[in-house]
């Protein structure tokens, strides 16, 4: 069998399980409209200045991009306050927790650590790249462990993955807390502290990292374009590396994996001010609205510094997903996270939002 020649660890590989996407879900139960709340993308589209750079950059695709982006390298070290020697863009984030798995987890040998109902990329990665994938469990009402993290590293742990704000819970850790924890690792663990939600939390500077990655040695910090700059399509995201790691891994990547577009793209979003703040308004608005309204509709929800709400509803989950999608609305049931019970559920334009807390009314209690 040829199958045989697939690595082990690849065979009984489980994919990541994307939620249907609104064309699918019109075609599948013939509805004209959908309301599409089950990915954290922006409910505000994209940017106009971001279409009428995508038009112009496109008059040069024949052209290769610059390699490792250098121009927006440049325009995210500006936004974000550091060094663009140490910003590392990719196809999505995802491209580079890929990189930073290939370059500093040793395949056979070395482990990576995280803590269970987690972001699935980082275990797909490992495994992948035939790192060993370890989780413990979270603290009470889902607390993000960090104690248990460091506990659980030892000399072979290449990367400890912490998601702040988290996804899929939406709690967040403060940045004093994470400047303990990558502390108190072992010399040879990286904390990757991934912050595509970054952007939503409230106030910034108790959480953020990204400030910090330039005094410590041992700290990556992730951000992406796909949520609050409303580029998931485009694949955008970008890592914040020590100077030693960030040159490794610009000399071992494969080249033009951020395409012109993408690279045009992202700089216009980052010099777009109106829309950037426009979206952190309806996530805000949106977010108070659903941390309201949910627990009147008998529903226990956790506290969000991201642009979802985590919820369990007075009903299966299950049930309840089916039938907000029968009427057109699209949640994630966060069974593929291994939360069975619970839901997560993203803020929308301010009637999206409404229309979805009305029609769980009626599924709940109708
Ligand atoms: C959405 C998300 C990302 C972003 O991934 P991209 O590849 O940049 O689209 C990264 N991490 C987490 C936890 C996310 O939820």
């Amino acid at each position: 069998m040829l199958s045989q020649r697939v690595r082990p660890e690849i065979l009984d590989f489980k994919a990541y399980v994307p939620g249907l996407s609104v064309e699918e879900i019109k075609a599948k139960y013939g509805l004209e409209n959908v309301i599409k709340l089950a990915s954290n993308e922006n409910p505000l589209g994209v940017s106009p200045l971001v279409e009428q750079a995508i038009a112009r950059a496109a008059h040069d695709a024949h052209r290769y991009p610059q390699n490792h982006s250098p121009r927006l390298a440049e325009a995210i070290g500006h936004a974000m306050g550091v060094p663009p020697e140490l910003v590392v863009a990719g196809n999505g984030s995802d491209e580079v927790i890929d990189m930073l798995m290939r370059v500093v987890a040793r395949p056979g040998r070395d482990n990576v650590v995280c803590y269970e109902h987690c972001f699935s990329m980082y275990g797909l990665t490992a495994r992948l790249c035939g790192v060993e994938y370890r989780e413990v469990p979270r603290g009470e009402d889902f607390r993000l462990p960090l104690e248990s993290l460091a506990e659980a590293v030892d000399e072979n742990t290449a990367l400890v993955f912490v998601t702040s704000p988290d996804n899929p819970t939406g709690l967040a850790a403060r940045a004093e807390e994470l400047l303990v924890l990558s502390g108190v690792l072992r010399k040879g663990a990286l904390l990757v502290v991934d912050e595509a939600y970054m952007d939503f939390s409230w106030p910034p500077e108790e959480y953020a990292m990204i400030g910090q990655v330039a005094e410590l040695d041992n700290l990556v910090v992730l951000r992406t374009f796909s949520k609050a700059y409303g580029l998931a399509g485009l694949r955008l995201g970008y890592g914040v590396l020590p100077l030693w790691l960030a040159e490794h891994v610009r000399r071992a990547r494969p080249p033009f994996t951020v395409n012109l577009l993408a690279e045009a793209a992202g700089i216009a979003a980052l010099s777009d001010d109106n829309f950037y703040s426009a979206t952190l308004e309806v996530v805000f608005k949106g977010r108070e609205r659903l941390l309201a309204q949910l627990p009147r509709l008998g529903c226990e929800v956790l506290p969000s510094q991201s642009n979802f709400v985590m919820f369990r509803p007075t009903r299966p989950a299950g049930d309840v997903c089916a039938r907000l999608l029968e009427r057109g609305i699209i949640v994630r049931h966060l069974k593929s996270f291994g939360l069975p019970e619970h839901i997560r559920v993203n803020v929308g334009l301010p009637e999206e939002t409404e229309t979805f807390l009305r029609v769980l009314g009626e599924v709940l209690h109708g």
